[in-house]
């Protein structure tokens, strides 16, 4: 049998239904959280690890980071087979995504979710945490990057994002697909996602913003941003990459005082490319310096953002970082 460690962070999979404050507040123990799922021991040894037991919107990039490295320690260790992490869904394609950066392994690397608690009709749980362990344990999830496993179906931890405030299906690749899927008898793998990579940095740099474009937006926050002191941002642009023009000259002013910024498109599916020369065009934005965040969604950008400042601030190499596999 496979030794598996899981470790807890919290969401909806831990939580339970408090009547005074009718709501979901995080309850479950990890412990707790194992033992709920009747003969989870039966597929592999399990160790625990509680890192927090939060809902997951009080997930910060700082949390983000030590997650990683409580990761990678425990990976080195031959013992360990595998890792399962639980999470709330809400961000839960932000720290797949720094997870799949920061490590490097070829274990497999399992994040899981839920969207009904264990006390509520329907609940996702049992299913959702014995599929990661299915997943965890099987070797066809090595050397796959990190993955994230809901709904029986597997998903990369670059492409994933969560696409329904309500339903169970929440976790999609949209443009892409699952990598494979969990069947009562097997882990099925389809395809692997050949486009992730790895940065190797010992710190990431926090304090990176994210500005969502919409129709006539005048990039007042970007100012914002710059007299807060940020060190880079990403833009979630127009289409194939546009802005309004005002926001465009907020760009500009930014790229001018040496600041990294980040070209990702508020579409779901596809990659930046400047077709257009008009005043807030992506041609005429990447000629000044705009980075491509190809086919990145403005959250993972601004996460590999964060990671690349953590290993360097040369505005070549992090242009590199972005744009290499897919306009080199
Ligand atoms: N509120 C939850 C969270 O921690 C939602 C979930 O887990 O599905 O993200």
């Amino acid at each position: 049998m496979k030794n598996i460690l899981v470790i807890t962070t919290g969401g909806t999979i831990a939580m339970k239904y408090d009547p005074v404050k009718d709501a979901f507040v995080p309850a479950k123990s990890g412990k707790e959280l194992l033992n709920s799922v009747p003969g989870i021991n039966m597929f592999a040894q399990l160790k625990l690890v509680e890192f927090s037991n939060i809902d997951s919107s009080e997930m910060t990039p700082e949390m983000m980071f030590r997650l990683t490295q409580t990761i990678n320690q425990h990976l080195v260790r031959d013992e360990v087979d595998g890792i399962i992490v639980t999470h709330g869904t809400d961000t839960l394609e932000e720290t797949a995504y720094i997870i799949d950066l920061l490590v490097d392994s070829e274990k497999p690397i399992v994040l899981t979710a839920a969207m009904r608690g264990f006390d509520e009709l329907g609940t996702d749980v049992p299913t959702n945490l014995l599929a990661a362990v299915k997943a965890a344990s099987s070797d066809s999830c090595r050397n796959l990057g990190t993955l994230v496993v809901k709904n029986d179906e597997i998903h990369a931890a670059r492409e994933v994002i969560k696409t329904y405030t309500s339903n169970v299906a929440t976790l999609e690749s949209p443009g892409y697909g699952p990598l494979g899927i969990i069947d009562p008898d097997h882990v099925i793998i389809f395809r692997k996602s050949i486009i992730r990579e790895t940065i190797v940095a010992k710190r990431i740099e926090p304090n990176v913003a994210l500005y969502k474009m919409s129709a006539g937006n005048d990039g007042s926050s970007i100012d914002y941003g710059l007299k807060n002191n940020i060190k880079g941002f990403v833009i979630e642009g127009l289409g194939r990459g546009n802005l309004p023009t005002k926001a465009a000259e907020k760009v500009l002013r930014a790229i001018n005082l040496g600041l990294p910024v980040v070209l990702t498109s508020r579409c779901f599916k596809g990659r930046v490319l400047g077709l257009y020369g008009g005043t807030g065009g992506g041609k005429k934005l990447h000629d000044a310096g705009i980075i491509y965040g190809g086919d990145l969604s403005g959250p993972k950008a601004r996460i590999k953002l964060m990671c690349a400042l953590g290993k360097t601030s040369d505005m070549l190499e992090i242009k590199k970082m972005f744009e290499g596999g897919m306009y080199g």
